[in-house]
């Protein structure tokens, strides 16, 4: 099962998707018509859903403070609002405006519904299949950190929990229930990591573009930071980020002495992904001096810190709604950073023809269809 798909596909959603709290917001989700409904909260922070139906008299009115689905009762309008805020001063205006505004952030019953909803069970029961492959009957934990990479289990304790949420409703196979259950409690000591990397480790070379920043042949992404020896499996991934790579040549790589000297990765690192790089080596070394924030909340900040990083994707943030691998488009960088990028890129000669600055030009400038998840 793909969490992985149900974060992307919602992500242009409005609704309450990857917002850290609601706060005082309150979202009206207005129907032409009356019906059920069925919303979820998967993604979103604790919230307080009430639905309404046309008279405007409330049908449903409870707080969700768990990811899950949310059958509502035939209804005309849906407020999702803060646990503790008071909506009703603005019913009126709620009720009072055009029901013709699109239908957005809540899934229609019926087909549509149906459908989604079977092709994610379908795909969890296919991970349990997986699982049951590899292990045989019994959850062997070792097998599994050894077997998957941190990202795919990520998604399959998702889909594990997918699951058993829906192990009451619906008739499910008795042996992907069980399966469900112990691949969570195997999983247990290591899940905020491996929800982490569900959506930040994912792999992402293959969809980059990978021509040398410096001459514009044909390169591969080389890594800037190493890991210290016997870290766990499951922190590897922050590694493999974009954010800790940079597409270079071999005869650059030589030239350049990349693999032999760090600082000039570092260098390179820093250029190119500015704040971005910085939160990562941030995170690297409060790591290595265990000084990491004990109050890093990985479900909000799946990255690094929140305060490792701005408020955006291209000030650094590590948020969840930024975490899908980017190419560096936008990244904020300093002049300085500029600098040092032209420096440790041309301050050597190339052999014969000196090619300009093109190569990294493109490289910045190269945009990254995130909804292309939507499709996978
Ligand atoms: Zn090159």
């Amino acid at each position: 099962m793909q969490l992985h798909f149900l974060i992307t596909s919602e992500q242009r959603a409005t609704g309450a998707m990857f917002m850290e709290s609601l706060n005082d917001t309150v979202l009206a989700f207005i129907y032409p018509s009356d019906g059920a409904r069925t919303f979820h909260t998967f993604f979103c922070p604790p919230m307080r859903i009430i639905a309404l139906n046309a008279e405007g008299q409330v049908v449903f009115d409870e707080v969700i403070d768990k990811w899950k689905w949310v059958r509502l009762p035939v209804c005309r309008y849906v407020i999702e609002t803060g646990p503790k805020v008071e909506y009703r001063p603005f019913m009126n205006t709620i009720l009072s405006l055009s029901p013709e505004l699109p239908q957005v952030g809540a899934l229609e019953p019926g087909t549509g519904m149906d459908q989604l909803l079977f092709s994610l069970l379908a795909e969890a029961v296919a991970d349990m299949r997986r699982i049951r492959e590899v292990h045989r009957n019994k959850i062997d934990p070792k097998i599994q950190r050894w077997h998957f990479e941190a990202w795919e289990r990520g998604q399959i304790v998702s889909s594990a929990g997918f699951i058993l949420d829906f192990s009451e409703a619906c008739d499910l196979p008795n042996g992907a229930v069980k399966l469900s259950y112990s691949v969570l409690k195997a999983e247990e000591p290591y899940i905020d990591e491996i929800v982490a990397a569900s959506v930040g480790g994912i792999p992402w070379r293959h969809e980059f573009p990978s021509h040398c920043m410096r001459c514009g042949k044909r390169a591969s992404w080389r890594p800037i930071l190493t890991p210290a020896s016997r870290s766990p499996v499951e922190i590897l991934w922050r590694y493999q980020r974009p954010e800790n790579a940079i597409p270079i040549c071999h005869h650059c790589t030589a030239t350049l002495r990349i693999l032999r000297e760090e600082s000039v990765r570092i260098e390179l690192g820093w250029g190119l992904w500015g704040p971005r790089f910085e939160a990562l080596w941030q995170w690297h070394r409060a790591r290595r001096n265990k000084s990491l924030p004990t109050n890093w909340d990985l479900y909000t900040h799946p990255l690094w810190p929140r305060e490792y990083g701005g408020e955006s994707w291209e000030t650094g943030s590590g948020a969840l709604k930024f975490a899908e691998p980017r190419p560096p488009h936008q990244v904020l960088r300093s002049e300085q950073q500029m600098q040092t990028l032209r420096r440790v890129l041309y301050s050597r000669l190339f052999r014969g023809r000196q090619p300009n600055e093109a190569p990294l030009q493109k490289l910045v400038d190269f945009r990254h269809d995130i909804s292309k998840g939507d499709s996978r």
